[in-house]
This record gives structure tokens, sequence and C-alpha cells, in this order.
């Protein structure tokens, strides 16, 4: 360990105020021509136990320790650790320089161009390695957007170029010690979640910053502390100047969280949706809006979110191009539909209702193509699933096609959203079970029953009124 990780007592951290609670015992302070700005608060990370840090991060940090550079795990792995969850993933935060990281480990590869940084490979595990950095300066007084992230720091400066405070630990493995510069272990204690300086300048910096803090509140159940919270709401129109593709990507995994119906709603609340998905804002309508169908349709939206949310806590783990399904679907249906649609025009057929809406996701967002192709293949398959299966060849051959089980899913949770047709969803699994078990040649020859009652017969108009049909279609 290097001698400037001593402690530090100041205003913030009054030394003898020792919560007796605390899990973290705070270690003799030594506070002599230090500067309190830069000396991190350290305590013992005695309750986290070695064997829940990866042998590779251990094994990265102890090489560059011994080659005389300080090196600590960063980020959300100390953050997960301290709450006893599972931390993805290990980075590393080092004095090294890129080359330096390099020369010391055979496995490591640069990678980035403007920010750069190293990946160290064990297999196929991978270990980002990335050098201090410290806040880069603003450019122009009226534009705090950073636009260039790469100018190498101290291990201070590096904790506090950090978004959250809960985001900024440090922790030796080697010395077993945790070191805050920043604030986050009282975060933590408290379950607030906080930005590192002022919130309005951070948001500001970097709007994105907003869905990450509703990333993390929702996820670990956190309160977002005040003056951050007004920073989201106030900057929440900033996010039109994020880049489209993170934003999808941030938005794609508040979908996965687990918390997707509480990240939502948080995004409508401080003013991102509307900004950012402004198709599905437009459709809750405004917040706490009297009209009743209003209330219904957002009420129908919501269960669906509560739907997929109860799938990832079951274990499932819905793909992308169902996420993108689940959000759109209740948008999409009603822009099919005549006496509900709400843009110019009179809608055509489901499958180009749904390239009307997403066309402007696939073009900024670079949503993926076949993504796109998968969710408008799973919600116009929906239309089909709406009554039994029957003894139709085509119904029987449909549950082999391969955006079957995907469609089903859906189905299930609609289903499970709206209390709805939980008897139609067997019935196909059921077909969907016993088609698994046909030999090829008896699919194909169902296929060619299939095509010639197409022929003879033209196609069944959908029904007015489907037991799948939601409330707020009732009420439309
Ligand atoms: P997760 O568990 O979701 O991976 P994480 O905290 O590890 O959460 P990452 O996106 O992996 O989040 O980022 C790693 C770390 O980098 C964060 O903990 C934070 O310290 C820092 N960081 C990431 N994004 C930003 C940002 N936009 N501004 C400032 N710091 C950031
Ligand atoms: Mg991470």
């Amino acid at each position: 360990m290097t001698p400037t990780h001593q402690n530090a007592a100041s205003d913030e951290y009054p030394d003898g105020d020792l919560d007796t609670e605390a899990p973290f015992e705070r270690e003799s302070s030594d506070q002599d021509e230090i500067l309190p700005f830069d000396v991190p608060i350290t305590v013992d990370a005695d309750d986290i136990p070695k064997q829940r840090i990866h042998q590779d991060a251990l094994r990265v940090v102890s090489r560059l320790v011994r080659s005389g550079f300080e090196a600590y795990l960063v980020g959300g792995c100390v953050r997960d650790l301290l709450l006893g969850r599972k931390p993805k993933d290990f980075d590393i935060a080092t004095a090294a320089h890129p080359r330096q990281i390099r020369r010391l480990f055979r496995n490591a590869r640069i990678i980035g161009r403007r920010f750069k940084l190293a990946h160290i490979y064990y297999g196929d595990h991978i270990l980002e390695t990335a050098t201090f950095r410290r806040q880069p300066e603003a450019t122009d007084d009226d534009d705090l957007l950073i636009t260039d992230d790469n100018v190498f720091g101290s291990a201070a400066e590096d904790a506090r170029r950090r978004d959250f405070k809960i985001n900024g630990l440090f922790l030796d493995p080697v010395e077993g010690l945790i070191h805050d510069y920043v604030g986050g272990l009282d975060d933590l204690e408290d379950g607030i979640l906080s930005t590192i300086g002022d919130p309005r300048t951070r948001m500001a910096e970097d709007p994105v910053r907003i869905l990450r803090a509703i990333k993390f509140a929702t996820r670990l159940g956190f309160e977002i502390e005040d003056d951050t919270w007004d920073a989201m709401c106030e900057f929440s129109g900033e996010l039109e100047r994020a880049a489209p593709p993170r934003i999808l990507e941030e938005i794609m995994r508040l979908c996965l969280s687990g918390t997707a119906l509480g990240a939502f709603r948080m995004m409508r609340a401080c003013g991102a949706l509307s900004v950012l998905i402004p198709g599905i804002s437009d459709f809750l309508g405004p917040v706490g809006d009297p009209d009743p169908k209003s209330h219904d349709r957002a009420d129908s939206y919501w269960r669906l979110l509560e739907a997929l949310d109860s799938d990832v806590h079951a274990g499932r783990e819905p793909s992308r191009a169902l996420c993108l399904a689940i959000m759109w679907l209740r948008v999409i249906e009603r822009e099919a539909s005549p006496k509900t649609r709400t843009l110019p025009g009179e809608p055509d057929d489901l499958f180009s209702v749904v390239t009307e809406v997403l066309d402007p996701l696939v073009q900024d967002s670079r949503l993926p193509r076949r993504t796109f192709i998968l969710t408008r293949r799973m919600i116009v398959d929906q239309q089909r699933m709406r009554d039994l299966p029957g003894n139709d060849p085509r119904a029987l051959v449909f549950t082999t096609t391969e955006g079957f089980p995907e469609a089903l899913n859906l189905f299930r949770i609609r289903s499970a959203a709206w209390g709805q047709g939980w008897d139609i969803y067997e019935a196909w699994r059921a077909v969907e079970a016993e088609m698994a078990d046909l030999p090829e040649s008896e699919i194909e020859a169902l296929r060619k029953r299939g095509r010639r009652r197409q022929k003879r017969r033209p196609r069944r108009r959908k029904r007015p009124n489907s037991p799948m049909d939601e409330p707020s279609d009732r009420s439309d």
C-alpha cells in the first residue's frame, strides 16, 4: 500500500462519530500534511470474504501492486460486494498507463481509440483495467456536456469523476481495505443514491446519468436524494442530445433488470420518457390524467411491465426482441386499429404498422435489423394466437416455425398481465409439444394440406371481441 492511503478526518467525516452498528471499522487517522480533499476514509474490508472476489481480479491487482503501481477494484463490483450482491464483473483502476499494463501482462490488449483501456484475458474471462483518469475540463462555459474523457489522473481524481457516490468506492483486495473519497460508504449504509459533486453539473455533463440513476435506484431499492432527483427532472430534456444507441442500451438494461415497472414509472415522472420514447409517453398520457380511458391504457401498460419483471424474477432471461415487443405492443395495436389510431392516415395491416412505429428506432438507435424483424414477427403472430389452434393444419405447422416460441412467450406474458387467455396459451403449448415429436415428413404433409386449404377458403376476418382484448380496448 502506498503511504498516501491513510485516513483523514474532515468536517464531512468527523472523527469519533462512529456508528457502532456500522459494518465498516475505521482505522486510526493520520492527517498530517495531507489535504482532506484528496484523502480517503479507509475502512477494513473484513465484510468481504476474499473468496467472493474473482481469482483473476485478485491476480491482476496483486501483480500491479507488486510492480509498484497503485491498483484497486472499483465501481459496481465494490458496491455489490458491500451490499452482499454478486458483482456482474470486476473492474480495475490503476496508476499504470495502458502501455505499462501491456508490458506487465502478455494476455492484455489495449482497446479503445479515444478512451484507451486494457482488457486482460484469462480464457474467456476479461478484466477491464483502466488507468486513473480525472474529470476533463469543460471546454465551453455554457456547455458542460463531456465530449473528451481521457486525461490521466490520481486515484482521488478517478473516484471523483465517477457518477454516484456508491459507485466511487475503491477496494484494495491485497491489504483488505476500502478507500472512500466520495462518501459512498454513508450512502450505501443509508440506502441513498446521490451524485458525486453538484447534481446539476453532473447531470448536465452526461444526461445518461439520469437513466443510470433510475437503474441503480430501482435495482438496489435505494432512494434518490432530493437534489439529485431535482437535477434529473431539470435536465431530462438534455437526454435528447445523448447518443441514441447508448440510450437504447440503457433502456434495454432497464427492461432486463427485473424492475422495469418502477424504472419506466420513474422515467415518466422525471420527464425522461417523453423525451426518449414519446410514442410510449403519449400512449400513457399525462401523469395523473383524470380521463378514465387514459388511466386504463396506462394500467394495461404497467401490468405488462409487471409481468415482464415477474418473468425475470422467475429466472427467465427475456430476449431483447421480446423486451421491445412488450414495450411497444400496446402502442402498435392502438395504431393498428382505425378506432384508436393517432398517427395520420388509415392503418395498414399490423405488419406495416409495426414497421411504421418502430422504424425510427431502427434508423436512429441502430437497433439491429435482426432484432427488429424478430420483434415484428412476435407482434404480428399474436393475431394468429388469439384463437384456439384447433385442428387446422396451418395452425399446427405454425407451432413448428422458428419464431413461434418467442411469440408464445409474448402471449404468455400478456396473458399473465391481463389474466386472460390462459386456456388458449395452454392449448398452443400442448400443440407445440405434440408437434415437436412429429417427424419432418409428417410436418411437410401437414404443410401441404394447409396450403390446399388456404386456396379453398378465404381468410377469416378477425373477431371483433376476442378474449385477448385487454381492458383498454373495451374502453377506447
Ligand atoms: P453494473 O452492475 O450495472 O455493471 P456498474 O456500476 O459496474 O453497474 P458500469 O456501467 O459497468 O456500471 O460502469 C462501471 C463504473 O464506471 C461505474 O460504477 C462508475 O463508477 C463508472 N461510470 C460508468 N458510467 C459512468 C458515467 N456515465 N459517468 C461517470 N462514471 C461512470
Ligand atoms: Mg459494471
